[in-house]
C-alpha cells in the first residue's frame, strides 16, 4: 500500500488511524457479528455509537447544554435552504455577508425564502479581504446574520467572530469546523458538511440554540425541520449511520491529539510555513489579505501559468496529490485540514522550492 499526501478540498484526507480502525471493524463491530453499515439505526449498538459521537463532539467544542446537535443529510447546500425555513421565525428578512463563492450560493438559495440584505460584500467581485464589522450595513430587523467563516475556494477566513448582538449569528463552518476552538455560545447556529474535517460525505452537522427551533415556514419538509429532528435524536428518518460512526472515530482521534487547542497550534504552524514559502519565493503568490488567509485552504499561483500542468504532474509523481485549484480560479490549492500531517506540508514546500529552482 502506498498512500499519497492528498490535498483535496473535500472529500478530503482522513486520519490514517481512523481508517485502520474502521477497516478492522468493517465485518464485525465489537463482537456484534455485524458491520456498522448493516446495523439498524434503532438497535442498541448503533444508538450507543451515535450517542458517544455526540458526546465527544460536545466535549471537543464545549457545546453548551442549550444547544442541539443534529446529524443530518443533504450537505451544507441543503442547509442553505433549511436555515431560512427554520430561522426566519415569522420574519421575512435576513442579513448575509458575502466573502466568496460559498457565501454567494447561500445567498442565492436564501432569496427563495426571504428578502436578503447583503450587509457586506455586495460590491466585491471576488473578495480577497473581509470588511471590518464597522463597514457592515446590518439590518436590525433581520431574523439572523449568515456568514462563511472559511471560503474553501478562495481561502479567505475570518480570524474573528462578528458581534451581532441579539440577532442570531449563523455560520457555515464546512471547511473550518474543528480546526480550532470555537465559543459556540456566540452563535445561533453552526453547520458543516462532514467531508473535510469531520468524516465522509453524506453527513451534515448542525449545532443550533434550542430556543431558535420549532417555528418553521409551513412548507418546510419534516426532514429539514430542526425541531422534528431534535425531538427524534436526528432519527426522524434513517440517518447516515456509517458517516456518523466514522465522524465519531474522528472525534476520538481529535481528543487523542489533545483536542482543538492542540489542533489549532499545529494548523497555524502548517499554514504559516506554507504562506511563508509562497510569500518569500518570487515563483509563487497568493492574493489574499494576510489578515484573513485561511489555515485550511491555501490557494497559490505560479508566476508562469504555462507551467501549471508540469507542476501538477511532477507533484503527483512525488506523492503530492490533488493540488489543482478550483476550476473557477485556476492555479493551485493545497487543502491542509486536520488530517493532513505536518510532514505532508513539509514535503509540499520542499517540492515547491525544487520546482522553482528548476524552472525559475
Ligand atoms: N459551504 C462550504 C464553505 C463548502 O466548502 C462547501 C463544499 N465544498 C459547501 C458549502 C457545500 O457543501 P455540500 O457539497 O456538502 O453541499
Amino acid at each position: 500500500m502506498s498512500r499519497v499526501y492528498n490535498f483535496s478540498a473535500g472529500p478530503a484526507v482522513l486520519p490514517e488511524a481512523v481508517l485502520e480502525r474502521a477497516a478492522s471493524e468493517m465485518l464485525d463491530w465489537q463482537g456484534s457479528g455485524m458491520g456498522v453499515m448493516e446495523m439498524s439505526h434503532r438497535g442498541k449498538e448503533f444508538v450507543s455509537i451515535a450517542a458517544e459521537a455526540e458526546k465527544d463532539l460536545r466535549d471537543l467544542l464545549s457545546i453548551p447544554d442549550n444547544y442541539k446537535v443534529l446529524f443530518l443529510q443533504g450537505g451544507a447546500t441543503g442547509q442553505f435552504a433549511a436555515i431560512p425555513m427554520n430561522l426566519l421565525r415569522g420574519g421575512d428578512r435576513a442579513d448575509y455577508i458575502n466573502t466568496g463563492s460559498w457565501s454567494e450560493k447561500a445567498i442565492k438559495e436564501a432569496k427563495k425564502y426571504c428578502q436578503v440584505n447583503v450587509a457586506w460584500g455586495a460590491d466585491e467581485k471576488t473578495p480577497m479581504h473581509i470588511g471590518a464589522q464597522s463597514e457592515w450595513q446590518l439590518d436590525p430587523k433581520a431574523s439572523y446574520v449568515h456568514f462563511t467563516p472559511n471560503e474553501t475556494i478562495s481561502g479567505v477566513e475570518f480570524h474573528w467572530v462578528p458581534d451581532t448582538g441579539d440577532v442570531p449569528l449563523v455560520a457555515d463552518m464546512s471547511s473550518t469546523i474543528l480546526s480550532r476552538p470555537v465559543d459556540v455560545s456566540k452563535y445561533g447556529l453552526i453547520y458543516a458538511g462532514a467531508q473535510k474535517n469531520i468524516g465522509p460525505a453524506g453527513l451534515t452537522i448542525v449545532i443550533v440554540r434550542e430556543d431558535l427551533i420549532g417555528d418553521v415556514l409551513p412548507e418546510t419538509p419534516s426532514v429539514w425541520d430542526y425541531k422534528v429532528q431534535a425531538d427524534a435524536d436526528s432519527m426522524s428518518n434513517t440517518p447516515p449511520t456509517y458517516g456518523w460512526y466514522l465522524a465519531g472515530l474522528v472525534f476520538k482521534w481529535l481528543k487523542e491529539q489533545g483536542g482543538l487547542e492542540a489542533m489549532a497550534t499545529v494548523n497555524k504552524r502548517k499554514a504559516d510555513k506554507l504562506y511563508a514559502e509562497i510569500d518569500n519565493n518570487p515563483f509563487y503568490s497568493n492574493p489574499v489579505d494576510p489578515a484573513c488567509r485561511s489555515w485550511m485552504n491555501v490557494p497559490f499561483v505560479l508566476a508562469d501559468d504555462s507551467l501549471n500542468d508540469a507542476f501538477l504532474k511532477e507533484a503527483a509523481a512525488a506523492g503530492l496529490s490533488t493540488l489543482k485549484g478550483h476550476r473557477s480560479v485556476g492555479g493551485m490549492r493545497a487543502s491542509i485540514y486536520n488530517a493532513m500531517p505536518e510532514a505532508g506540508v513539509d514535503r509540499l514546500i520542499e517540492f515547491m522550492q525544487d520546482f522553482a529552482r528548476r524552472n525559475g
